[in-house]
């Protein structure tokens, strides 16, 4: 007998944090919801996972904007998670920029007048660049209302939108300043977005760089906390969320769409849809269903931004010290070369972090590393398939390229803290399959479609599909990123309960 119904207002496929904030809203706003989720554990990219105790994140480094009265704050206050999640607010200096054959530690400041000085400091006669160039980012910022919480169309302000649509975050870096290592510096967060040269839009980079600089936080014990306690208030708004629930199909009758199909073949009615997934994915589930050819061509020609490797070493008790800021290292002088890396150079590029505990302030019990990399170096095991634990289900010569992969990235890791070997207690690693399995994108790609500035429009996705009763949302709609899919779930409800509504509650919420 089964303990849940198969009818409700709105179905959505997925548990990542897009599709949970959509639950959680629609919840709240008296609709039956249910979310299907095709793993075991909910919250996609907000899961963490443990090893020899230790919780280790797998996308949620830090987040921006988390100081009262910032965005994030009035959003996590809406959704039930300001009081409850546990933080630690970062260093004043949250993120440093390293090079080869420089010694100098970049510092990336909390507050705009610390993130001016601090890099004045280090590049002296740049004060009105540095300056120039953090009024760029804010101007940038202003030209997106629902960012701000403002009930405001973008396109009132038509031209101003498109213009900060239509500016490579290179060349607006590149601008401001003639400084290669300053440039190189403004820039040196780049995994945080996935930058490419010729394509990343400065909002991507404004959006995202401006939160940080208003505010840094860690999740102390993991990021997955976030679902927890949206689980439990999509459960008392009286929404359900089922796992193992993999969607296979969406069934239409008379033309509407009226079912969602797992690949058990169990049936899920609702009035609406909403996909967590990505859009490729989605299209796939629409299988014979026929919608214009020119839309599915546009979607189905864009491109997902890179995917990475993640080192994740579990560290001996006491022995490394808690780093309560990140660090963005390059062995070359080009934070905009993304994946262009030869196989001798790997890593060429990378993120240090170590986890917020709440066991100890002064010791970490684990570091991850994270590095791009090209999924054509995985390819060779695209066929296999393993969301399972400790699983060795793609064969010895896969452990063999993830422990050579490993053995580069402590080489690297060396170079920062030279004793970092004899700390190690554990070493565990994941790849663009992993995430591939996990999240169910077709590479592993971190942060799903990449905009491209030079063709806006093309990579711009809608909430609302060419299906009546579809829509779409996380991180592909809007921005990646927590805030990113907090403003696009935003987006996404909009169509259902209206925008203002949506935004009075938020800036009511207490
Ligand atoms: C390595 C990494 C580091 C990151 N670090 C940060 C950070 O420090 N700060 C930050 O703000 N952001 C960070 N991000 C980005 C952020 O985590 C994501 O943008 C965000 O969590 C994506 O949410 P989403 O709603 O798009 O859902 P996703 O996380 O993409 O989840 C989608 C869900 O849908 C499920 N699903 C897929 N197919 C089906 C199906 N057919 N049926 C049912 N369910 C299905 C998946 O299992 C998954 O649970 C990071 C991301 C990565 C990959």
């Amino acid at each position: 007998m089964k303990r849940y119904k198969t009818k409700y207002d709105v179905i959505i496929i997925g548990s990542g944090l897009g599709g949970l904030q959509s639950a959680y809203m629609l919840g709240e706003a008296g609709y039956s919801v249910c979310v299907l989720e095709k793993n075991r554990q909910t919250g996609g990219n907000l899961q963490t996972f443990v090893r020899d105790k230790a919780i280790f994140d797998t996308g949620v480094h830090y987040l921006g904007g988390l100081d009262e009265g910032q965005n994030l704050y009035q959003f996590f206050k809406y959704f039930g998670l300001m009081d409850k999640l546990k933080l630690r607010k970062m260093d004043s200096t949250f993120d440093y920029i390293t090079f080869d054959n420089d010694d100098t530690r970049y510092g990336h400041a909390q507050t705009y007048p610390a993130f001016i000085e601090s890099l004045s400091e280090q590049f002296p006669g740049e004060r009105d660049n540095i300056k120039k160039y953090t009024e760029g980012i804010l101007a940038a910022c202003k030209a997106f209302p629902l960012y701000n919480l403002e009930d405001k169309d973008p396109l009132e302000d038509e031209e101003t939108f498109f213009k900060y649509l239509s500016i490579g975050a290179k060349d607006f870096i590149d601008a401001t300043t003639q400084n290669p290592k300053l440039r190189n510096v403004l820039a040196g967060s780049n995994p945080l977005y996935a930058g490419v040269a010729n394509k990343t839009p400065l909002y991507s980079h404004a959006l995202t760089i401006n939160t940080y600089i208003e505010s840094s936080y860690r999740c102390v014990d993991g990021g997955s906390q976030i679902c927890k306690i949206l689980t439990k208030k999509i459960r008392e708004f009286g929404g359900e969320i089922l796992k193992y629930k993999d969607v296979k199909k969406l069934v239409f009758e008379n033309g509407t769409l009226t079912k969602a199909e797992t690949a058990e073949g169990e049936q899920f009615e609702a009035k609406y849809f909403i996909s967590n997934i990505h859009p490729h994915l989605t299209l796939d589930l629409l299988k014979e269903h026929k919608i214009r050819k020119s839309y599915t061509r546009r979607i189905r020609s864009l491109k997902n931004s890179a995917a990475c490797f993640n080192l994740h070493l579990v560290l001996k008790k006491d022995t490394f010290k808690y780093l309560n800021h990140n660090i963005y290292h390059y062995n070359n002088n080009d934070v905009w070369r993304y994946t262009k890396y030869t196989l001798n150079e790997w890593p060429d590029a990378y993120m240090i972090s170590t986890p917020a505990i709440s066991k100890s302030l002064e010791h970490a019990d684990c570091l991850t590393m994270l590095a791009y990399m090209r999924f054509d170096e995985v390819e060779k095991w695209a066929g296999t398939f393993n969301t399972v634990a400790n699983e060795n289900s793609r064969g010895e010569d896969y452990e063999e390229f993830k422990r050579i992969k490993a053995e580069k990235c402590i080489r690297e890791l060396e170079k920062h803290f030279p004793n970092i070997r004899s700390c190690i207690k554990s070493i565990h690693t994941t790849t663009p399959l992993s995430f591939r399995d996990y999240i169910g994108t077709s590479d592993g790609s971190m942060y799903g479609i990449i905009k491209d500035y030079n063709a806006p429009l093309r990579s711009f996705i809608s909430p609302k599909t060419k299906v009546e009763n579809l829509f779409l949302t996380g991180q592909n709609l809007n921005m990646h990123g927590i805030l990113g899919v907090s403003v696009g779930a935003i987006m996404t409800c909009s169509e259902l309960l209206g925008r203002s509504n949506i935004l009075n509650n938020i800036k009511r919420a207490q």
